[in-house]
């Protein structure tokens, strides 16, 4: 009975060295984090805005193939009705499409049914998206 106890102080004072040296590696740890720190590799050059460029030119290309009056509501409103982050003319020529005897434009034939089926939001869309390229200009 008397030797267990020493063995178990024995063990809990093995235990409190080891707690002890982990307190060490530990702050060694965060020494080396800290340290590592200037090694951070250089942020890689973004990709070139060659990209950008031909899809300005496509869309151009595209609302290019409106009439007149067309291309002038269609770069009024820039973006499709529906899918408000898609340019109009990057999915080939916008869709036109009139709502309440307003002409709207879509991406893609395929906003189409999306467009009639609240021609309320479509227009009010529509309306915050030519507000918001008119103030931007
Ligand atoms: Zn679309």
């Amino acid at each position: 009975m008397l030797m267990l106890g020493g063995i178990f102080d024995l063990g809990r004072s093995v235990v409190g060295v080891s707690h002890h040296r982990c307190v060490c590696l530990a702050a060694l740890l965060v020494v080396a984090t800290f340290s590592g720190c200037g090694e951070q590799p250089v942020a890689a050059p973004k990709a070139a805005p060659e990209q950008d460029n031909s899809l300005e030119a496509e869309i151009a290309e595209m609302i290019g193939k409106l009439d007149e009056a067309d291309q002038k509501l269609a770069l009024e409103q820039k973006f499709c009705a529906v899918q408000i982050h898609e340019r109009l003319g990057s999915m080939g020529v916008p869709a036109k499409l009139e709502l309440d005897g307003q002409t709207v434009f879509l991406c893609c034939e395929g906003c189409e049914k999306s467009a009639k089926s609240d021609p309320e939001k479509t227009l009010a869309r529509v309306a915050e998206l030519k507000a918001a390229n008119t103030t931007t200009n």
